[in-house]
């Protein structure tokens, strides 16, 4: 509990962090009507907004930890509230008087393993590039043409090394003059600042721009969409540029200068999902359908709530690290929209988008249903088909 000083104290915060955006809402209640959340509980964006305005904000509240970031209500409010920078202003304050979602302990581990090993799994940073060893990739040197960065999930996760090594194959064929950072790689750190550990966030920001520049990168692939929007839109804040790619993108690229050859099919219908922070976040629509339309046998179909209207997964915000019970998961809702709509296989390019749909897959109450539709990431179709 905190004292009276400490109170007041947080209540000018919570003023100074929503700024004037807070002041704007005029309760028009378009935020609620487009938020994930009111598909599956009673949530209220313009509640916290409203109570922002007075500094009647709980940071005890669960519901300031609700949000996924996912970029639904900023694109529908009138009066550009900026309730994403709102919400995480609200979450940076909490975790600053020590308090944290429940149950706190997967939220506290992800912070502690990025402390520790750079990366939210609890695993070892010495081991971060052994999805690579078998593949003879190399480590990035400054003769390189770009760096491939797989982040934190495809470097460990047991499912998504599937995706890494998809992709170093298919750059291997198509003679891409590539290598990686391995143990100099770190988390991003676009999860955990949204998550309101900004100090954490800028300490993984400034080693890997010190790495960057170290090694001489220019150019940087990524398979995350979380990756390519924390490089793209927030490093800038530390006065660097790189450029940065996209998979979705460099892989379209690639077919259109002829250095990637398809010689089978695959001879499936396809939902695509657009994960919020490659679609909605930063515009990239296109690239991954054409990508996908251009795979020989492919029938490419649209999932209901498509390209800006995109139902997200539930992983963003640093929601990927927080209890979501059954019955409250929007990756569930998403799988049985793609069943419903007869695709076989759902494709995406996100390793949050992924985990979720993965988990809702092995956990659907249907199980047939479960086991009628794969998942992907779009490398893995495209190295199916080489
Ligand atoms: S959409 Fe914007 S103006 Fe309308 S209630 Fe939400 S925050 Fe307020
Ligand atoms: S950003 Fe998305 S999850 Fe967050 S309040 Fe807005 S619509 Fe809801």
């Amino acid at each position: 509990m905190e004292t009276l000083s400490e109170y007041k104290e947080i209540v000018e915060l919570i003023k100074a962090s929503g700024g004037d955006a807070f002041k704007r809402c005029f309760e028009c209640g378009l935020c609620d009507t487009v938020c994930p959340w009111n598909r599956v509980r009673q949530f209220s964006m313009r509640k916290i907004v409203r109570q922002a305005i007075f500094g009647l904000t709980e940071i005890e509240s669960e519901d300031i930890w609700r949000c996924t970031t996912c970029g639904r209500c900023p694109q529908q409010c009138p009066r550009d509230v900026k309730q994403i920078d709102s919400v995480v202003s609200l979450r940076r304050i909490a975790t600053e008087y020590g308090v944290f979602p429940e149950p706190v302990k997967p939220v506290k581990s992800a912070s502690a393993s990025l402390v520790a090993e750079g990366n939210p799994l609890s695993e070892d940073r010495s081991k971060r590039g052994e999805w690579a060893k078998e593949l003879s990739v190399d480590i990035f040197n400054e003769e390189m043409d770009i760096l491939y960065f797989p982040g934190c999930y495809l470097c460990y996760d047991p499912r998504m090394k599937k995706v890494s090594r998809a992709t170093a194959g298919i750059l291997k064929q198509a003679q891409v003059d590539f290598g990686i950072l391995a143990d100099k790689e770190n988390c991003c750190g676009e999860s955990i600042r949204k998550a309101g550990e900004e100090e954490l966030f800028r300490r993984l920001a400034r080693e890997n721009i010190k790495n960057f520049i170290d090694s001489g990168v220019k150019r940087i692939l990524v398979s995350s969409p979380h990756c390519y929007h924390t490089f793209k839109n927030e490093y800038p804040e530390f006065m660097v540029n790189f450029e940065v790619i996209h998979i979705t993108q460099f892989l379209l690229k690639l077919i259109q200068e002829g250095k990637i050859e398809f010689n089978k099919e695959f001879n499936k219908k396809v939902a695509y999902h657009d994960p919020c922070y490659l679609g909605r976040h930063n515009g990239i629509y296109d690239e991954p359908r054409e990508v996908l339309r251009s795979v020989p046998g492919l029938e490419l179909i649209e999932l209901p709530d498509y390209r800006e209207r995109s139902l997200c997964c539930g992983g963003g915000g640093g929601r990927i690290w927080m209890e979501t019970p059954k019955g409250e998961r929007f990756s569930d809702i998403r799988l049985k929209q793609a069943v419903e709509s007869g695709a076989e296989v759902l494709v995406t390019a996100c390793p949050y988008c992924i985990t979720n749909f993965e988990d809702s897959r092995v956990t659907m109450e249907d199980q047939t249903e479960g086991s009628a539709i794969e998942v992907k990431e779009i490398s893995e179709i495209i190295q199916e088909v080489l």
